[in-house]
């Protein structure tokens, strides 16, 4: 456990890793880790090192993402090695344990899990990790955010009223453990054809602007919602790896050229 500091734990630097970057989202399905991983590849292709700690033990997608199986390597040193896929050095819960067993565990063993995911893994130099949240405002959310330097947070929201309020509640937070918000990145907020890249704005283009502005937070890019982000996930090849040059992976380049 981390020292105390008039009752809040002193926040640690991750072995390892320069700068760290959550990627958070108010609910589930809204393609938080979908963003963590095309981001994390998007700003590799700048030239950084470059992590991605899926933090979500019970519903990891980093493995699937990047396809990525096995468990990992100890070093001599007994840290966890990272397993890496198109450069990109990758940890997560998914590696060690399959989900339906850790979703029986108590409290005390999730903590230390997440620990050992925090503080025990062997990144090599890594000018940045990012760091796949899992939804909402939970203990974990909590406990990153009250024991980890933190240098930024992305907030994923998709354009619908009831996602934007969840977002509320993680800025919140991380107002509260003075974690600087990067800004808001707007998921699947538009549809372009995949025959004529025509967009269609179907959910309109104010809400996610408006909330921002009432949050005093710049919105850092809107991502389509498109079926091809969506059956490359599901290939494990992450789109702007898949399709680099795609008018549909450019906002992620756009957004890792905002947070840098
Ligand atoms: P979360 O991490 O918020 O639970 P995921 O990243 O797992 O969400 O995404 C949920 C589903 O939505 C996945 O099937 C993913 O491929 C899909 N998805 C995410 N973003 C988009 C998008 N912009 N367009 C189409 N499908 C998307």
């Amino acid at each position: 456990m981390p020292r105390m500091s008039k009752g809040l734990p002193i926040k640690q630097k991750i072995p390892g890793v320069k700068k760290v970057l959550l990627v958070a989202s108010g609910k589930g399905g809204v393609g938080k880790s979908t963003v963590s991983a095309n981001l994390a590849l998007a700003i590799q292709s700048t030239g950084k090192r470059v992590g991605l700690l899926d933090a979500d033990l019970f519903g990891p997608s980093v493995p699937k993402l990047l396809n990525l199986t096995g468990e990992p390597r100890i070093s001599p040193e007994g840290k966890l090695l990272p397993l890496s896929n198109y450069g990109l050095e990758t940890m997560s819960m998914g590696y060690l344990i399959a989900p339906e067993n850790a979703v029986v565990w108590r409290g005390l063993m999730v903590m230390k899990a997440l620990q050992q995911l925090l503080f025990e893994v062997q990144w090599s130099n890594l000018d940045y990790l990012v760091i796949d949240m899992p939804p909402g405002t939970g203990d974990t959310q909590l406990t990153i955010s009250q024991q980890v330097k933190v240098d930024g947070a992305v907030i994923v929201s998709t354009p619908q009223d009831i996602a934007l309020i969840d977002a509320v509640k993680g800025i919140t937070m991380f107002n509260k453990v003075n974690i600087p918000i990067l800004g808001l990145v707007q998921n699947m907020s538009y549809y372009v054809c995949p025959k004529c890249n025509h967009e269609s704005h179907i959910f309109g283009t104010e809400g996610a602007r408006k909330e921002a502005e009432k949050q005093s937070l710049d919105v850092l890019g809107s991502i389509p919602l498109n079926e091809e982000i969506c059956t490359q996930s599901d290939k494990g090849k992450p789109i702007v790896v898949s399709e680099p040059s795609s008018v549909v992976s450019r906002p992620y380049f756009d957004i890792a050229k905002r947070v840098l």
